[in-house]
């Protein structure tokens, strides 16, 4: 009853009641017991879509109530903005709703206004080591999904972020939401929190295998669902499905397979289920969306969606798009989409039920397995939990496959009948250590290493293990290794140690850098100004003087904050009306006095362990080390010898992710590029915003340490911008114009408008022909230029179209 919702802020009850809320499920009511409305801790390990959510926003509301600020921490950057979103119905109640995203640097000053803030937990993380001031004033933590603290890579991240949180306010109120895992009430004793454990779900679900002719559900029951000869088990349950109406409508489902590749020729298969299923009216509106995905981007994976999704059919891993993914699970929601073929990442988080899931893979290749490898229960109960849509479907089934009467029954034991595995803590490895110390340390948590053995303590890790000298060793071997580098300075004197972060262990924890990705870069740098001054004694006249050049450069680009790149092309040699448009030609690396190529550059933050490099498929090895060879005198640092077998690997693996980025910042069509690397545009994007960061990261340790000169720093700029702009150098300035891009950029400069102050001279004619006569573009974009007067009115686009092409 609402009438139990004391102490929320006023009309919020009223607000429930009228979203259908009138009662609350028993989870939420045992959540209401043990006290979240009054500022307890709580853990709560119930399924999926049985309304974790709410519980949180009671906690949230009622402790905003008190005068108090929360913070709701998510695991993906994707679900910060859906639940910012679901949140901001609260500001008609008076409660504000913030969501910080964005760089890893900032202190997120803003968002001491707002009472609720989403967050991811690396970003709460960098916002504690850049000492947002508002992190003190936090009543509520809520963090969702906080069963991901058994994930190797993120897991350490949120375990120890939120032992920060917990010790900067020892009264915080934390509220864990997690799904079904073996272990909840360790979570709960770790967080001191009381445990709400429950099984309940809003809606039915059975579970079963699909073998021969028949699903053989948990519950006991069968259902026919024959196969015919050559026809396909998933093409056959999709189409089943469907074609049981309920409420007059269909079942959607949703088909889990093991790779981005699958996913995708799974819903070209499924469209001919979906297609013929379609009435007049959902051709319609799905030719429109069709057009839309097209128009998110001019891609061979945007065709591909476009055209599935034509037939009603779609495909969603994390390759995709935000724009297309948010496309896809919107029209899932309304129905329109009939199946969706998705890799796990869609299980995890995204609010996407199904009537039917179909588990079609419950293997997966593993590098380090090496070979298939079944899939956690854990992962397997999250997919089969998104079955059932609450309010539309009279239950939800899950189902997987088997080919076999043996698969059948592992199916069974492996799955159906078996209990998610237990979380377990993955802090004590050293490369979540190395960051997570020095950061603890330079923000001042702790300042001897008995105080952050302290710290430490209170972890999961600490919570979970018997062996507490493990976690003491391991601490031991990163505080030697970050004081080798001179992150740290280690002070032994009488029976205590001091610690304390260098003027360059405090840049590296602000700029959230892996301590070895820092290391990586300012070694490579280091090396080659060495080189680079080794060369110069043998210099000629000739590259002295272009040296000067550059330094003259390097001291223009010091005073402004953002120098213009008419710097840069003064540099790089491409004024003097080269004219032509091949900018091939305007190879930074001769004239910029240093050694330093983009490439170069792209190698050595391709080899910090921030960028997640790109697979060796078979044939790689041998192409790269080609390539390696040819390009040998561009890398920064040694190249391995290729008996150091792994050290080889990752070099080669390292230069195939530099040189996607080198094509990219060549001006290569985003299509060539997903084809030759064999990735999708959402992972083109991600290599760039990774090393765009790294890069920005390099420029500011590059100025703080000694042995980096300026030349060095202007090249890592240089190629910064190349590869956030994604252009040649002879476009930066262009490109620099906010709205105008890579593509467009280029057929600006073909069209003779060269510069940013070329935009502010040009005919317009020729400006709105080159935007092959958008006007509405055309005139923003001169308006950034700063042009007096954008308008087109009365500017013909044919006679401009003509004018650019003569
Ligand atoms: P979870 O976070 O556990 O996966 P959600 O919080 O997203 O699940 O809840 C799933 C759906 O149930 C949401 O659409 C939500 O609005 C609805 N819901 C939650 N609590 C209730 C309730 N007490 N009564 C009716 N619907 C509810």
């Amino acid at each position: 009853q609402p009438t139990a919702l004391s102490g929320l802020p006023a009309g919020v009850g009223e607000a429930l009641e009228a979203e259908g809320v009138a009662d609350l499920y028993p989870p939420q009511e045992a959540a209401v017991e043990a006290g979240v409305l009054d500022g307890e801790s709580l853990v709560a390990a119930v399924p999926t879509a049985s309304g974790k959510t709410l519980i949180a926003e009671l906690a949230m509301l009622s402790a905003i109530e008190r005068g108090g600020k929360a913070l709701y921490i998510v695991p993906l950057r994707a679900l910060a903005s859906e639940k910012k979103a679901e949140f901001e119905r609260w500001e008609e109640h008076g409660v504000t709703v913030g969501v910080s995203t964005g760089n890893y640097d900032s202190d997120g000053e803003w968002l001491a206004t707002r009472d609720v803030i989403v967050a991811t937990s690396e970003k709460v993380d960098s916002l504690i080591r850049n000492g947002a001031p508002w992190i003190d004033d936090l009543t509520c933590v809520v963090s969702d999904e906080v069963h991901l603290v058994d994930d190797a890579s993120r897991g350490p991240t949120l375990e120890v972020t939120l032992a920060k949180l917990r010790k900067v306010n020892s009264g915080l109120q934390t509220v864990a939401l997690s799904a079904t895992v073996g272990n909840a009430d360790v979570i709960a004793e770790w967080l001191d929190a009381e445990l709400v454990e429950s099984e309940w779900r809003p809606i039915d679900l059975r579970v079963g295998v699909h073998f021969g002719n028949a699903i053989d559900f948990d519950d006991g029951s069968k259902r026919e669902v024959p196969v015919d000869r050559g026809e396909e088990q998933t093409a056959r349950l999709v189409a089943d499905a469907l074609d049981t109406e309920e409420d007059g409508q269909g079942g959607s489902s949703l088909v889990f397979v093991n790779s981005r590749r699958n996913a995708e020729s799974s819903a070209r298969k499924l469209a001919d289920v979906t297609g013929p299923r379609l009435t007049g009216d959902e051709r319609d509106r799905l030719r429109e969306l069709a057009e839309e995905i097209r128009g998110v981007s001019d891609t061979d994976t945007s065709e591909d969606l476009a055209g599935a999704v034509e037939s009603g059919s779609a495909f969603h891993h994390a390759g995709l798009a935000a724009d297309h993914r948010s496309l896809i699970e919107d029209a899932f929601r309304d129905r329109l989409i009939k199946c969706v073929s998705a890799t796990p990442t869609l299980a995890a988080g995204v609010n996407t039920p199904a009537r039917r899931v179909v588990v079609r893979d419950w293997r997966r290749y593993d590098g380090e397995f090496g070979g298939m490898k079944p899939l956690d229960v854990l992962e397997v109960h999250q997919m089969c939990g998104r079955a059932g849509r609450p309010g539309l479907d009279p239950y939800g089934e899950a189902v997987l496959l088997a080919s076999d009467a043996d698969t059948k029954e592992e199916l069974f034991d492996r799955y159906v009948w078996a209990d998610a595995e237990p979380v377990r803590s993955k802090l004590a490895a050293e490369p979540a250590l190395r960051t997570h110390v020095l950061a603890t340390v330079a923000s001042g948590f702790a300042s001897t290493r008995g105080g952050l053995l302290e710290f430490l303590d209170n972890t999961l890790y600490a919570t979970q293990t018997d062996d507490a000298g493990r976690l003491a060793a391991v601490t031991d071997s990163v505080l030697e290794y970050l004081a080798v580098n001179g992150f740290l300075e280690r002070d032994r004197e009488g029976g205590s140690e001091s610690l304390s972060a260098t003027g360059i262990g405090h840049t590296v924890s602000r700029l959230y850098l892996d301590p070895m990705s820092a290391a990586t870069m300012i070694d490579g740098l280091r090396n080659a100004c060495a080189a680079a001054e080794a060369d110069e004694g043998a210099a000629t006249g000739k590259y002295e003087r272009s040296i000067a050049d550059a330094a003259d450069a390097a001291g223009a680009a010091d005073d402004g904050e953002e120098p213009g790149f008419g710097t840069y092309s003064r540099v790089g040699g491409s004024d003097g009306g080269s004219g032509g448009t091949d900018a091939g030609d305007d190879d930074a690396a001769g004239d910029s006095g240093t050694d330093i190529t983009p490439l170069g550059l792209y190698h050595l933050v391709s080899r910090t362990p921030d960028m997640y490099e790109l697979y060796l498929k078979s044939g790689d090895r041998e192409t790269y080390t080609e390539v390696c060879y040819e390009r040998e005198t561009e890398f920064l640092g040694d190249v391995p010898s290729e008996y150091e077998d792994v050290r080889f690997e990752d070099w080669l693996a390292a230069l195939k992710t530099a040189r996607l980025l080198e094509d990219w910042a060549d001006e290569v069509d985003e299509d060539r590029i997903a084809e030759r690397y064999g990735v999708g545009p959402g992972d083109i994007r991600g290599k760039v915003d990774t090393a765009e960061w790294l890069l920005r990261a390099a420029e500011t340790l590059a100025a703080d340490v000694d042995g980096v000169d300026g030349d060095a720093v202007l090249a890592v700029r240089r190629a910064r911008k190349r590869v956030e702009y994604g252009v040649r150098e002879q476009l930066l300035d262009l490109a620099g114009v906010r709205n105008v891009g890579r593509k467009r950029a280029r057929r600006l400069y073909e069209a003779g408008v060269e510069t940013r102050s070329d935009l502010r001279d040009a005919e317009k004619a020729v400006v709105l022909g080159a935007l092959r006569g958008r006007e509405r573009t055309a005139e923003r974009i001169l308006e950034h230029a700063g042009r007096e007067d954008p308008s087109m009115d009365g500017i013909d686009a044919d006679r401009s179209a003509s004018a650019a092409a003569t």
